[in-house]
Protein backbone atom coordinates (compact mmCIF):
# COMPACT_ATOMS: atom_id res chain seq x y z
CA UNK A 1 0.00 0.00 0.00
CA UNK A 2 1.22 3.49 -0.69
CA UNK A 3 2.26 6.29 1.97
CA UNK A 4 -0.52 8.27 3.20
CA UNK A 5 0.40 11.25 2.13
CA UNK A 6 -1.57 14.18 0.73
CA UNK A 7 1.98 15.81 0.05
CA UNK A 8 2.83 13.08 -2.34
CA UNK A 9 3.31 14.37 -5.56
CA UNK A 10 4.10 13.66 -8.97
CA UNK A 11 7.46 14.18 -10.39
CA UNK A 12 7.98 15.72 -13.32
CA UNK A 13 8.58 13.96 -16.37
CA UNK A 14 12.33 14.52 -17.27
CA UNK A 15 11.97 14.95 -20.82
CA UNK A 16 9.73 17.79 -20.81
CA UNK A 17 9.37 19.13 -16.87
CA UNK A 18 5.63 18.38 -16.91
CA UNK A 19 3.31 16.70 -14.37
CA UNK A 20 1.45 13.44 -15.85
CA UNK A 21 -1.74 13.13 -14.88
CA UNK A 22 -4.08 9.98 -14.96
CA UNK A 23 -7.46 10.48 -15.04
CA UNK A 24 -10.42 7.81 -14.73
CA UNK A 25 -13.85 9.40 -15.67
CA UNK A 26 -16.00 7.08 -14.05
CA UNK A 27 -18.84 8.91 -16.32
CA UNK A 28 -22.61 7.60 -14.63
CA UNK A 29 -21.01 4.78 -13.20
CA UNK A 30 -21.26 3.89 -9.32
CA UNK A 31 -23.54 5.07 -6.67
CA UNK A 32 -21.48 6.48 -3.58
CA UNK A 33 -20.71 3.10 -1.80
CA UNK A 34 -19.13 1.78 -4.87
CA UNK A 35 -17.58 4.63 -5.46
CA UNK A 36 -15.89 4.67 -1.79
CA UNK A 37 -15.16 1.41 -2.42
CA UNK A 38 -13.07 1.74 -5.61
CA UNK A 39 -10.86 4.03 -4.15
CA UNK A 40 -10.36 1.54 -1.17
CA UNK A 41 -9.05 -1.11 -3.54
CA UNK A 42 -7.39 1.43 -5.83
CA UNK A 43 -5.34 2.85 -3.07
CA UNK A 44 -4.18 -0.25 -1.98
CA UNK A 45 -3.11 -1.77 -5.12
CA UNK A 46 -1.28 1.41 -5.56
CA UNK A 47 2.20 1.70 -4.61
CA UNK A 48 4.80 4.76 -2.93
CA UNK A 49 6.11 4.88 -6.97
CA UNK A 50 2.62 5.16 -8.64
CA UNK A 51 2.14 8.62 -7.11
CA UNK A 52 5.50 9.91 -8.08
CA UNK A 53 5.04 8.68 -12.09
CA UNK A 54 2.06 10.57 -12.10
CA UNK A 55 -0.78 12.45 -10.27
CA UNK A 56 -4.24 10.37 -10.07
CA UNK A 57 -7.72 12.09 -10.39
CA UNK A 58 -11.16 10.76 -10.35
CA UNK A 59 -14.08 11.21 -11.85
CA UNK A 60 -17.16 10.57 -9.54
CA UNK A 61 -20.54 10.76 -10.28
CA UNK A 62 -21.78 14.03 -8.80
CA UNK A 63 -23.66 12.07 -5.61
CA UNK A 64 -20.52 10.53 -4.77
CA UNK A 65 -17.98 13.85 -4.46
CA UNK A 66 -18.62 14.79 -1.03
CA UNK A 67 -18.37 11.14 0.22
CA UNK A 68 -15.29 10.67 -1.88
CA UNK A 69 -13.68 14.12 -0.52
CA UNK A 70 -14.56 12.63 2.95
CA UNK A 71 -12.20 9.40 2.03
CA UNK A 72 -9.50 11.20 0.43
CA UNK A 73 -9.05 13.67 3.23
CA UNK A 74 -9.62 11.51 6.25
CA UNK A 75 -7.20 8.56 4.99
CA UNK A 76 -5.05 11.10 3.55
CA UNK A 77 -5.15 9.87 0.31
CA UNK A 78 -2.99 11.26 -2.49
CA UNK A 79 -5.36 11.07 -4.99
CA UNK A 80 -6.86 14.21 -6.30
CA UNK A 81 -10.73 14.68 -6.79
CA UNK A 82 -12.25 15.34 -10.40
CA UNK A 83 -15.86 16.24 -11.66
CA UNK A 84 -17.12 15.37 -14.96
CA UNK A 85 -18.71 18.74 -15.57
CA UNK A 86 -19.89 22.26 -14.43
CA UNK A 87 -22.19 24.75 -14.54
CA UNK A 88 -20.53 28.34 -15.98
CA UNK A 89 -23.40 30.09 -14.25
CA UNK A 90 -22.07 30.92 -10.40
CA UNK A 91 -25.93 30.46 -8.43
CA UNK A 92 -29.75 30.76 -9.46
CA UNK A 93 -32.11 29.35 -11.26
CA UNK A 94 -30.70 26.67 -13.71
CA UNK A 95 -32.65 23.34 -12.50
CA UNK A 96 -29.96 20.17 -12.12
CA UNK A 97 -27.24 22.21 -12.79
CA UNK A 98 -24.06 22.25 -10.70
CA UNK A 99 -21.66 25.57 -10.47
CA UNK A 100 -18.00 26.02 -10.45
CA UNK A 101 -17.63 26.92 -6.59
CA UNK A 102 -20.21 24.06 -5.51
CA UNK A 103 -17.27 21.98 -6.68
CA UNK A 104 -14.79 24.31 -5.17
CA UNK A 105 -16.01 23.85 -1.50
CA UNK A 106 -16.27 19.98 -2.06
CA UNK A 107 -12.28 19.91 -3.02
CA UNK A 108 -12.65 19.25 -6.59
CA UNK A 109 -8.94 20.06 -8.29
CA UNK A 110 -9.93 19.04 -11.66
CA UNK A 111 -13.04 19.50 -14.16
CA UNK A 112 -13.17 17.39 -17.41
CA UNK A 113 -14.71 20.09 -20.02
CA UNK A 114 -16.62 19.70 -22.94
CA UNK A 115 -16.32 15.93 -23.29
CA UNK A 116 -17.51 14.65 -26.39
CA UNK A 117 -20.24 13.03 -24.93
CA UNK A 118 -21.48 16.63 -23.49
CA UNK A 119 -20.84 18.00 -26.46
CA UNK A 120 -22.70 15.55 -28.47
CA UNK A 121 -25.88 14.31 -26.11
CA UNK A 122 -26.25 17.49 -24.70
CA UNK A 123 -25.70 20.45 -27.22
CA UNK A 124 -22.22 21.88 -25.50
CA UNK A 125 -20.77 23.94 -28.18
CA UNK A 126 -17.29 25.61 -28.48
CA UNK A 127 -18.88 28.79 -27.02
CA UNK A 128 -20.46 27.29 -23.77
CA UNK A 129 -17.03 25.08 -23.26
CA UNK A 130 -15.52 28.24 -23.25
CA UNK A 131 -17.23 29.46 -20.49
CA UNK A 132 -17.40 26.72 -18.21
CA UNK A 133 -13.31 26.49 -18.62
CA UNK A 134 -12.91 30.49 -17.34
CA UNK A 135 -15.76 29.48 -14.54
CA UNK A 136 -13.64 26.33 -13.60
CA UNK A 137 -10.32 28.43 -13.92
CA UNK A 138 -11.91 31.53 -11.85
CA UNK A 139 -12.30 29.37 -9.18
CA UNK A 140 -8.62 28.12 -8.97
CA UNK A 141 -9.26 24.60 -10.26
CA UNK A 142 -8.06 23.10 -13.06
CA UNK A 143 -10.05 22.37 -16.62
CA UNK A 144 -9.56 19.43 -18.63
CA UNK A 145 -10.44 20.49 -21.30
CA UNK A 146 -11.36 17.23 -24.36
CA UNK A 147 -11.00 18.26 -27.57
CA UNK A 148 -11.56 15.36 -30.69
CA UNK A 149 -12.43 14.77 -34.06
CA UNK A 150 -15.13 12.48 -34.81
CA UNK A 151 -14.37 10.04 -37.70
CA UNK A 152 -15.88 11.60 -40.89
CA UNK A 153 -14.12 14.48 -39.88
CA UNK A 154 -10.88 12.31 -39.93
CA UNK A 155 -11.73 10.50 -42.81
CA UNK A 156 -12.29 14.01 -44.15
CA UNK A 157 -8.64 15.43 -43.07
CA UNK A 158 -9.88 17.81 -40.68
CA UNK A 159 -9.20 16.56 -37.24
CA UNK A 160 -6.12 19.65 -37.30
CA UNK A 161 -8.63 22.40 -38.04
CA UNK A 162 -11.64 21.02 -35.68
CA UNK A 163 -8.86 21.01 -32.82
CA UNK A 164 -7.70 24.34 -33.75
CA UNK A 165 -11.21 25.62 -33.05
CA UNK A 166 -12.03 23.84 -29.93
CA UNK A 167 -8.51 25.07 -28.71
CA UNK A 168 -9.09 28.44 -30.23
CA UNK A 169 -13.03 28.81 -28.14
CA UNK A 170 -11.21 28.15 -25.20
CA UNK A 171 -7.86 30.25 -25.30
CA UNK A 172 -8.16 33.50 -27.20
CA UNK A 173 -9.52 35.85 -25.21
CA UNK A 174 -7.37 34.53 -22.23
CA UNK A 175 -4.96 35.12 -19.80
CA UNK A 176 -1.69 33.49 -21.05
CA UNK A 177 -0.87 32.62 -17.15
CA UNK A 178 -4.09 30.94 -16.81
CA UNK A 179 -3.96 29.14 -20.20
CA UNK A 180 -1.17 27.74 -19.31
CA UNK A 181 -3.01 25.85 -15.88
CA UNK A 182 -5.30 24.09 -19.19
CA UNK A 183 -5.05 20.32 -19.24
CA UNK A 184 -6.52 19.35 -22.95
CA UNK A 185 -7.53 15.89 -23.27
CA UNK A 186 -6.96 14.77 -27.06
CA UNK A 187 -10.01 12.62 -27.58
CA UNK A 188 -10.86 11.44 -30.91
CA UNK A 189 -14.59 10.58 -30.90
CA UNK A 190 -14.39 7.50 -32.76
CA UNK A 191 -12.00 6.12 -29.90
CA UNK A 192 -14.16 6.53 -26.53
CA UNK A 193 -15.72 3.92 -26.04
CA UNK A 194 -15.54 1.69 -29.52
CA UNK A 195 -12.44 -0.62 -27.86
CA UNK A 196 -10.61 0.92 -31.25
CA UNK A 197 -7.65 3.05 -29.15
CA UNK A 198 -5.73 5.55 -31.73
CA UNK A 199 -2.21 4.99 -33.26
CA UNK A 200 0.55 6.80 -30.60
CA UNK A 201 1.61 8.20 -33.80
CA UNK A 202 -2.69 9.74 -34.20
CA UNK A 203 -1.97 11.01 -30.17
CA UNK A 204 0.89 12.95 -30.77
CA UNK A 205 -0.82 14.50 -34.06
CA UNK A 206 -3.63 15.93 -31.96
CA UNK A 207 -1.17 17.04 -28.98
CA UNK A 208 0.96 18.82 -31.34
CA UNK A 209 -2.25 20.57 -32.77
CA UNK A 210 -3.42 21.76 -29.31
CA UNK A 211 -0.14 22.78 -29.15
CA UNK A 212 0.64 24.77 -31.91
CA UNK A 213 -2.96 26.17 -31.79
CA UNK A 214 -2.23 27.48 -28.18
CA UNK A 215 1.25 28.74 -29.42
CA UNK A 216 -0.78 30.96 -32.26
CA UNK A 217 -2.60 33.03 -29.18
CA UNK A 218 0.21 32.59 -26.47
CA UNK A 219 3.49 31.74 -27.80
CA UNK A 220 5.54 28.53 -27.57
CA UNK A 221 6.52 28.82 -23.88
CA UNK A 222 2.50 28.57 -22.97
CA UNK A 223 2.28 25.93 -25.31
CA UNK A 224 5.07 23.72 -23.78
CA UNK A 225 3.30 24.66 -20.34
CA UNK A 226 -0.26 23.13 -21.01
CA UNK A 227 -0.57 18.99 -20.42
CA UNK A 228 -1.98 16.89 -23.04
CA UNK A 229 -3.64 13.59 -22.26
CA UNK A 230 -4.61 11.33 -24.67
CA UNK A 231 -8.14 9.53 -24.16
CA UNK A 232 -10.10 6.81 -26.00
CA UNK A 233 -10.27 2.63 -24.97
CA UNK A 234 -7.21 2.97 -23.29
CA UNK A 235 -6.21 0.08 -21.32
CA UNK A 236 -3.57 -2.11 -19.74
CA UNK A 237 -2.49 -3.24 -22.81
CA UNK A 238 -2.09 -0.06 -25.05
CA UNK A 239 -0.98 2.75 -22.00
CA UNK A 240 2.39 2.52 -22.08
CA UNK A 241 2.60 3.23 -25.75
CA UNK A 242 1.10 6.40 -24.93
CA UNK A 243 2.86 6.99 -22.17
CA UNK A 244 6.06 6.14 -23.93
CA UNK A 245 5.69 9.72 -25.90
CA UNK A 246 7.15 12.93 -24.82
CA UNK A 247 4.06 14.40 -26.13
CA UNK A 248 1.83 13.23 -24.10
CA UNK A 249 1.07 13.76 -20.41
CA UNK A 250 -0.91 11.17 -18.95
CA UNK A 251 -4.20 9.34 -20.02
CA UNK A 252 -8.23 10.00 -19.18
CA UNK A 253 -9.69 6.71 -18.87
CA UNK A 254 -13.30 5.77 -19.07
CA UNK A 255 -14.23 2.37 -18.74
CA UNK A 256 -10.99 0.80 -17.66
CA UNK A 257 -11.44 3.18 -14.94
CA UNK A 258 -14.24 1.44 -13.40
CA UNK A 259 -11.83 -1.79 -11.38
CA UNK A 260 -9.70 -0.99 -9.16
CA UNK A 261 -7.64 -4.36 -11.19
CA UNK A 262 -7.69 -2.22 -14.96
CA UNK A 263 -7.14 1.11 -13.62
CA UNK A 264 -3.77 0.21 -11.49
CA UNK A 265 -2.62 -1.86 -14.65
CA UNK A 266 -2.77 1.07 -16.68
CA UNK A 267 -1.02 3.10 -13.77
CA UNK A 268 1.83 1.20 -13.57
CA UNK A 269 2.26 0.65 -17.76
C1 LIG B 1 -13.67 8.89 -21.88
O1 LIG B 1 -14.80 8.74 -21.47
O2 LIG B 1 -13.13 9.99 -21.80
C2 LIG B 1 -13.00 7.74 -22.47
C3 LIG B 1 -11.82 7.92 -22.99
O3 LIG B 1 -13.66 6.55 -22.44
P1 LIG B 1 -13.04 5.11 -22.78
O4 LIG B 1 -11.71 5.01 -22.08
O5 LIG B 1 -14.03 4.13 -22.25
O6 LIG B 1 -12.86 5.04 -24.25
Amino acid sequence: MAARSRDFVAKPNPRNGRCRLISGNWKMNLNHLEAISLVQKLHYSLRESDYHFAEISVHPPFTALRSIQLLLETDRIPISLGAQNCYFEESGAYTGEISSSMLGKLGVKYVIVGHSERRDLFGESNEIVAKKVNAVLGLEMTPIVCVGESMSQREGAETESVIQAQVDAVVTAMRPELCEQIVFAYEPKWAIGSGVPAEPADAVFGANAIRSAVAKHHGEPVANSVRVQYGGSVNSANAKEFLDQAEIDGLLVGGASLTAEAFTTIIQA
